[in-house]
């Protein structure tokens, strides 16, 4: 049943209905358990409580751009951060003394020169050849008031390949030639020490504060593969990770990766019967089409998923063929190639069990094509792996969500552009581990960002006043609740 045909069949009590459900949403906030807090967070509106603070007047863009050009000096590839990630907790440690901040670098190098080498390998950079060198960032501060926990998390490597010559031009900072920025993610950092530096300047009343910041996001994930529980505490989460300043993601795709491969018995020329025989490409062929991959597009009627195989490899004969390369099917005429192998990816928005429903509904599928293919004829073999289990696990957390909500209130009391709070393919990768190691979900938040990841990578200053006010008025909304638990 669609929204509309509800309110249809309830016309005379839906509106009563939906208006209770809006009280009881702005006087409660309920934030689920999870792996780490296996309680769920309920906290009432204290209507005594009422923070005023000029956000526009008190969040500094020069604090901002000075921290944030005092971050990008610091070498940062993945798996050597250590000089940002010491630069890092010296900020915050500076910027957060009175709020009584307790930091330290965790020990994930030491860790990991323990482990096995096949369990190195999935966690060193450059394709297993580079151990991690810094460990990940922990901080914690003391709540001062009952009120709902946040965590901050950024992380502390980045893409740049320098570390000086760049430039600030007015409110816009770009990179030296031929490397990208680094504001990705080392705004994150900047934005969250303007946050502190807020609350302690302005004595603001907070609940406990967790901030993590993670090594290695753009190469292994290995600080999000191992960092300890502990640290993803609290009842919102967010990665200050994003790039559109006006900008909520509240979704991380799950990931499913694997090899799909078709064997037949006509193995050679001499031996193919042509009334007999089965050409395996043009059984991969068929799958391709018939299931729904698309050279990096999205299956038909499914916006938020992209499925395609980004490799394939077709035994002997090569047959028809259509003007893209592909095998045209036709048993008849592809009679001697005998194996055939695509590699298979599919980043899926729709939620874990939709993801997993999709892909049991491909191999199924796949299943179904190779009987008929081989019904009558020789027998053809298939197989897809990686349908199992999702290589990352996605999420998509809903809009009523309390810390969606929060973050809605927040960034709109702030505004200078409509808000999208929006689930669509990005980011995410050290959410997506998050959410399958803690059951935690993050919500990733702008930068004021550009372009990451090339050399045309800037950043607005004003872009991330703006995110650190959104998030601080989120804080501050959130804080007019105290804990009933
Ligand atoms: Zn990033």
């Amino acid at each position: 049943m669609n929204k509309l045909q509800f309110h249809k069949l309830l016309a005379p009590g839906i509106l009563a209905l939906s208006l209770l459900q809006t009280v009881y949403a702005d006087d409660r906030l309920v934030f689920p358990a999870s792996m780490i807090d296996t309680q769920e967070h309920a906290y009432e509106l204290d209507r005594s409580r009422e923070f005023k603070i000029d956000l526009m007047q008190a969040v500094d863009p020069e604090f901002l751009a000075t921290t944030l050009l005092s971050l990008l000096r610091q070498d940062a590839r993945s798996c050597r951060e250590s000089a940002n990630t010491r630069k890092a907790k010296q900020i915050l440690d500076d910027t957060a003394k009175a709020l009584g901040i307790r930091s330290n670098i965790d020990q994930l190098p030491a860790t990991v020169a323990s482990f096995s080498d096949a369990r190195k390998a999935e966690i060193y950079c450059d394709n297993g050849k580079t151990a991690p060198e810094s460990g990940n960032l922990i901080a914690y501060i003391p709540g001062n008031i009952s009120a709902p926990s946040w965590n901050l998390s950024f992380h502390l490597d980045t893409n740049q390949l320098l570390f000086d010559g760049f430039q600030r031009e007015g409110d816009i900072i770009r990179p030296a030639a031929g490397t990208p920025l680094g504001a990705d993610d080392k705004a994150g950092i900047a934005i969250v020490a303007e946050i502190l530096r807020v609350i302690s300047e302005h004595q603001l009343p907070h609940g406990e504060i967790r901030i993590v910041g993670l090594i290695a996001e753009e190469d292994s994930a290995a600080g999000a593969q191992l960092v300890e529980a502990d640290a993803f505490r609290g009842d919102i989460l967010i990665s200050i990770d994003g790039t559109d300043p006006d900008e909520i993601g509240r979704a991380a795709p799950s990931m499913y990766n694997g090899f799909i491969t078709v064997r037949t018995h006509t193995s050679h020329p001499a031996s193919v019967d042509e009334k007999q025989s089965v050409s395996a490409c043009a059984v991969g062929a068929q799958i391709l089409r018939e299931t729904g991959f698309r050279p990096d597009a999205h299956p038909p009627g499914h916006p938020n998923v992209v499925l395609h195989s980004y490799f394939t490899s077709c035994g002997l004969d090569k047959g028809l063929e259509t003007a893209k390369g592909e095998p045209i099917a036709s048993y008849q005429y592809n009679t001697i190639s005998p194996f055939w192998t695509a590699a298979w990816q599919m980043r899926n928005l729709e939620g874990n069990a939709a993801a997993q429903t999709m892909v049991d509904r491909i191999a199924a599928d796949i299943k179904r094509i190779c009987a008929q293919a081989g019904a009558g004829r020789s027998q053809v073999e298939c197989e897809i792996s990686g349908a199992d289990s999702p290589k990352l696990s996605g999420y998509v957390v809903a809009e009523s969500a309390a810390s969606i909500r929060m973050l809605k209130k927040g960034f709109e009391a702030t505004a200078q552009k409509p808000l999208r709070i929006t689930a669509k393919q990005f980011g995410g990768f050290n959410g997506n581990l998050i959410k399958a190691r803690f059951d935690e979900e993050m919500i990733i938040v702008g930068t004021g960002a550009d372009q990451i990841h090339t050399n045309e990578e800037k950043i607005s200053i004003s872009g991330m006043a703006r995110v650190a006010r959104g998030v601080l008025a989120a804080m501050l909304e959130s804080y007019r609740y105290r804990s009933v638990d």
